[in-house]
């Protein structure tokens, strides 16, 4: 869940909380508050109705007893009606107690009573008049026809009476209204109404007598109480009390059902106020929330993103308004914590993606640009860029010197496509390069360079391979020493060669792979006939596997000549592929491709292993001739079972020689390699410098191998003509190698004529077609044989 969500809702409960308490409580208690304000206020007005109704009883009682023992005042009675008028008296009048014949009377109204009363009304007001004390009837239906009570006292042998309307009554209980059309209720001392709300009841003089609070009332109590009201046909809650001297009964009454609409109206009041407090609440939550939460949410949306890989330093520094000490800090540290991050990635990125030779970027940084640019299928110009005659360099002033031709090569190709150097911010913008179309180059390791200029990027020179071939070519002056390197570069598009990291990569390769092979310090670029060609030698490296697996690769040898006699004095074994389909394949078919397989020192050991072999059986058959020349690459000297090769070679009945490359020996003369040279002549076995002349250091291989014999290059040789230059060389190294002990071999003597001419010169072997041609080991015999006649071992 989220902070935000959490601390809202934190809020929402914490605020709700109250109101879920306030529910359960409130109906009740308002309620009991209400009740018991209820208990008071009509108490009170209960009390005050109640006082005054007292009042009003004890004025009637003493006007009347005033009036009634003093008739002789009456006389016309004028000056008593304003007293009886204000307190509602009718008439008052005396009669005698038998007989009912009235003696005087005062009456407001014009019309007097009978003189006579009737016998039933006297006796009604005989039977409450007990006592020589006034007291007060029920009430009753006058003859007019309103309603009325009657006060009787009797004095002697006369009744005396008065009759008062109970409009006062009436007006009373309505001055005391409440609620809808409620007002205050008022019952004879027998029950029946005088003042109620309902007027009917009044009219009726409703017997309430049934009613418990009228009960209570009867019975002199002061209190409240809960009721049934048939009249308002509900629960009615009342303050009641009686007036004592008479027996009245004082209500007031109110429905309970309006307590209930008074505490519902507090709640709903209440929920109001209460949802203004969650609304407040909600709003308190939300700024709490912007002040704590947005700066977590920062935190941890820059925390996702570096855990994604963008190290970018946060801006954190938004809303830097109030903010709690703890997350300033928390801040604060995630801010160095990120920058630290940011220093260590950016020394990794330098460590990772950097050459330290040449301060460009390296594989890694090659697949990381160029992929991100091919992922966005962007088009440009690959090339990858071999230096040429840098193995020269680095062998021969070291490996310092080489490192500084790599870094001057660097500057040259980053002034070409107009880049910096690598920096370790280049790895965090990858993207920002890729989408500026800005061109990179790297190292990919030895004398590897790579090359990436994007289409879109306008400012690039259209012809930038030729440009390298040509920068790269200029003399490098390292410690006051003048350097030549070449370049050869492959050049391949994208996508319209290949449109993948892999396959891009691949087609400058072939492309780089042909300029090679083109003569080198030169750029071509890639066309589908390479990949043509690329395929049909990868069919071909997998035949020359078979091939060697089959025994397909076996030794021809070539007889070499002693001059002047000519006799053969040794034989050269050169590799030939019987292939079964193409027939017979000469060494140019397979050899370079065998070599870029590493499947040289395969083949070079077979060689060895079955000439040795065809030699000692030769032997055997008793053909003695001086030596077996075979053909040692680099790689198979190089190879960790050469040694053990060496060692098994023991009690030879001939002579066995290793020819190796002038060039090649040129090249690795210190370590592993001078090596293994002392092991081949410890070992017994000669050393031969073959081609020699075909390279232009010849002296420093003379020096380094201090060979058995010096091979005079085959095209020195097949080249001679009268007085050229070939020929004067071929004479030169002949006389060369005499003044230096070391006998001459001359091979590629086509002609008989060569073959004259050399031995004329003095050259101590030949080799060459004109006299024979390099054969099958049977053919080998037969020649042989031919020569000298067939041999028997003794
Ligand atoms: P190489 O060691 O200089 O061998 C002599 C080459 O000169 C042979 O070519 C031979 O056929 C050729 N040759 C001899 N006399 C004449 C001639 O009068 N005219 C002409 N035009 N050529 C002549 P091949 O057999 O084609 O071998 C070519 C090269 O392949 C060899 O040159 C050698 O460098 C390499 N090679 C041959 N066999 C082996 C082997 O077993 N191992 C290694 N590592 N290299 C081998
Ligand atoms: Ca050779
Ligand atoms: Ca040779």
């Amino acid at each position: 869940m989220k902070l935000r969500y959490y601390l809202l809702s934190l809020f929402l409960f914490l605020s709700l909380a109250p109101l879920v308490l306030f529910r359960a409580w409130p109906h009740s208690e308002v309620l009991e508050s209400e009740f018991a304000e209820v208990h008071e206020r009509h108490l009170l007005l209960a009390n005050n109705l109640a006082a005054a109704l007292e009042r009003y009883y004890r004025d009637l009682v003493t006007t009347f007893d005033l009036l009634v023992t003093t008739p002789e005042n009456w006389s016309d009675g004028s000056a008593m009606k304003p007293v009886l008028a204000n307190l509602s008296v009718k008439h008052i009048c005396l009669a005698n107690w038998e007989t009912g014949v009235l003696s005087s009377e005062i009456s407001l109204e014009g019309k007097p009573c009978p003189t006579t009363l009737p016998a039933d009304k006297l006796a009604r007001l005989q039977g409450f008049a007990t006592s020589e004390a006034v007291t007060f009837g029920g009430v009753v239906m006058a003859p007019s026809g309103e309603n009325v009570i009657h006060m009787v006292r009797r004095i002697g042998e006369e009744l005396a009476f008065a009759t008062i309307p109970t409009t006062y009554f009436r007006e009373l209980g309505e001055a005391i209204a409440f609620g809808v059309k409620g007002h205050a209720a008022i019952v004879d001392q027998t029950g029946r109404a005088l003042s109620h709300p309902l007027p009917h009841w009044v009219a009726e003089r409703k017997d309430m007598s049934k009613i418990s609070a009228v009960q209570r009332m009867l019975n002199g109590e002061t209190g409240v109480e809960q009721f049934y009201s048939p009249a308002l046909k509900g629960d009615m809650i009342a303050g009641l009390t009686s007036v004592e001297p008479v027996g009245w009964g004082v209500m007031i009454p109110q429905p309970v059902a309006e307590l209930h609409e008074k505490a519902d109206h507090a709640r709903r009041s209440s929920i109001i106020v209460y949802l203004i407090g969650i609304v407040s609440a909600l709003a308190l939550a939300y700024l709490v929330s912007l002040r704590i939460v947005r700066p977590l949410e920062q935190l941890t949306s820059a925390a996702s993103s570096i855990a994604s890989g963008k190290f970018d330093i946060p801006d954190l520094k938004r809303g830097t308004g109030f903010l709690p000490t703890e997350l300033r800090e928390l801040k604060q540290r995630f801010r160095e914590m990120v920058k630290r991050l940011h220093d260590n990635i950016a020394t990794i990125n330098a460590l990772a993606y950097r050459d330290g030779v040449t301060n460009l970027g390296n594989r890694t940084y090659l697949q990381l640009h160029l992929g991100s640019a091919l992922d966005n299928a962007q088009s440009g110009e690959f090339m990858l860029i071999d230096l040429d005659g840098f193995k020269a360099v680095n062998d021969l002033h070291g490996h310092d010197v080489g490192d500084k031709v790599l870094d001057t090569v660097a500057r040259r190709l980053c002034e070409v496509i107009g880049i910096s150097r690598f920096a370790s911010e280049d790895v965090e913008n990858v993207r920002a390069h890729v989408e500026a179309h800005r061109p990179f180059a790297a190292r990919l390791g030895g004398d590897e360079f790579a090359v990436w200029i994007p289409a879109a990027n306008s400012e690039m020179p259209t012809d930038i391979a030729a440009d390298i071939v040509a920068r790269v070519g200029e003399t490098i002056t390292i410690n006051e020493i003048d350097l030549k390197v070449g370049a050869s570069v492959g050049v391949a598009r994208s996508p319209r060669d290949a449109s993948d990291l892999a396959g891009l990569i691949k087609a400058a390769d072939m492309a780089m792979y042909e300029a090679k092979k083109a003569g080198k310090d030169c750029f071509v670029p890639f066309t589908p006939e390479l990949m043509t060609e690329h395929l049909e030698l990868r069919k071909l490296g997998q035949e020359i596997e078979e091939g060697l697996a089959n025994g397909e690769f076996v030794p021809h040898f070539q007889p070499q000549f002693r001059l002047p006699g000519l006799e053969v004095s040794s034989v050269e074994a050169l590799v030939r592929w019987e292939h079964p389909e193409r027939g017979t394949l000469p060494p140019a078919a397979f050899l370079e491709l065998a070599r870029d397989l590493n499947l040289l020192p395969t083949i070079d050991r077979l060689v060895l292993q079955s000439s040795v072999q065809r030699m000692k059986e030769l032997h055997a058959q008793g053909h003695r001739f001086g030596a077996l020349a075979v053909n040692l690459s680099e790689e198979r000297m190089a190879s960790s079972d050469f040694s053990e090769t060496l060692d098994g070679l023991t009690n030879l009945p001939f002579e066995l020689r290793f020819e190796l490359m002038e060039t090649m020996v040129l090249d690795k003369i210190e370590g592993r390699m001078a090596w293994t040279l002392d092991r081949i002549r410890e070992s017994g076995f000669a050393l031969d410098l073959d081609d020699f002349g075909a390279a232009n250091a010849s002296i420093l291989g003379l020096m380094n191998v201090e060979p058995a014999h010096l091979k005079i290059d085959r095209n020195l040789v097949s080249g001679m003509a009268d007085g050229n230059i070939p020929e004067r060389l071929v004479r030169s190294i002949i006389e060369m190698g005499h003044s230096l002990d070391i006998p001459v071999i001359a091979e590629g003597a086509d002609t008989m004529e060569k073959v004259g001419r050399l031995a004329e010169m003095r050259c101590d072997f030949v080799q060459g077609f004109a006299l024979a041609r390099p054969m099958a080991f049977a053919e080998l015999t037969v020649f042989l044989e031919s020569r000298t006649g067939p041999r028997k071992t003794a």
